[in-house]
């Protein structure tokens, strides 16, 4: 099969002509917070730099340039049908948009409303399916949904491996080299589990690193657990997508609802920054680690994967 060449290339210091272009190299941050061990470095990869903000815009660029290379999807004027919680939906959504596409996303209606108006704005249309029958039935409304329209293209992406091939060429390389290689644990929350593979995979071919799964306490399935509905958007499928490798999993976390929306609020403040609540899991989870004997003096990367902007519908106060 042909493969699309790699998309990403720093955008600092040049004009762009698209926001494909502005796609990764988002920059690491040292995060400081109350409790964690002054010999631990923590490093939080900021994927709200990308241009919609979220870590998803790396797989959704590159799904949608493969299925272009290998003939899925005509340059211009075709259809693009995901099932997506939101990210993946709001990436593609945009991509499409610029090119001219139909964009269709099958979302749980328990999907914030932001959500769905970023959406709309991109000119996608948004399916709205009850998210109590749970994501593989979403699934299965986007797969007849692909059947019923002709020359349409469903990105897939919990089975599409250009998901995790956009973190193994990008993610976890830009990882690699702002760090000079020191990394001693990897902590990442899972949803499609693309980012964890794709990074856990590079860093792992390089050094011994310890890779960390954070999953909601509520679906924690990696910990042996059932899945439910859970307060951490963007993470806890409910299910091992295909694309998942577990052989690359040391250890999973599995974080409370309140812990993570607690979190995510002391890392905002600590930092300034407004990260998304899947963000608060890992640095929770991040934490824990820190605090174990094992892990003093290491350097501990993190994933936080997008703007908190599209959760404060969901704020108590
Ligand atoms: N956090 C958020 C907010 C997300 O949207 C996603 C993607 N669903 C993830 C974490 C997990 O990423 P991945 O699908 O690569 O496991």
């Amino acid at each position: 099969m042909k493969t699309a060449t790699a998309p990403i290339a720093p955008a600092a210091g040049r004009i762009v002509r698209s926001i494909e272009e502005l796609v990764g190299n988002t920059p690491l941050m040292e995060i400081r917070l109350a409790h964690l061990p002054d010999s631990v470095r923590l490093l939080a990869k900021l994927e709200m730099f990308n241009p919609l903000l979220n870590v998803k815009d790396r797989p959704a660029l590159y799904m949608m340039r493969q299925a272009e290379v290998c003939g899925a999807l005509p340059a211009r004027g075709g259809t693009v049908i995901e099932c997506s919680s939101g990210s993946t939906g709001i990436s593609l959504a945009a991509l499409s948009a610029r090119r001219g596409h139909r964009c269709i996303i099958v979302m749980p209606d328990n999907a914030t409303e932001e959500r769905r108006q970023i959406l709309r704005e991109f000119g996608a249309e948004v399916v709205l399916v009850p998210h109590e029958d749970g994501l593989p039935a979403a699934w299965r409304h986007a797969e007849e949904l692909q059947r019923s329209i002709p020359g349409s293209w469903l990105a897939h992406q919990d089975e599409n491996p250009e998901n995790l091939r956009a973190h193994y060429e990008t993610t976890g390389p830009e990882i690699w080299e702002a760090t000079g290689g020191q990394v001693d644990v990897l902590v990442c929350g899972v949803g499609t589990g693309g980012t964890l593979t794709g990074v856990a995979r590079y860093l792992k071919e390089r050094r011994d690193v310890h890779v960390v799964a954070v999953e909601p306490a509520r679906a924690a399935i990696l910990n042996g657990g059932a899945p439910g509905p859970h307060g951490i958007p963007g993470i806890g499928a409910g299910y091992v997508s295909e694309i998942m490798d577990l052989d690359l999993i040391d250890e999973a976390i599995a974080v409370p609802d309140e812990a993570a929306a607690g979190t995510t609020r002391e890392v905002n403040r600590a930092t300034g920054l407004l990260t998304g609540i899947s963000s608060g899991a890992a640095a929770y989870a991040a934490r824990l680690l820190a605090r174990r004997e094992r892990w003093a003096g290491s350097t501990i990367v993190t994933v936080f994967p997008d703007t908190g902007e599209r959760y404060l519908s969901l704020s108590t106060e």
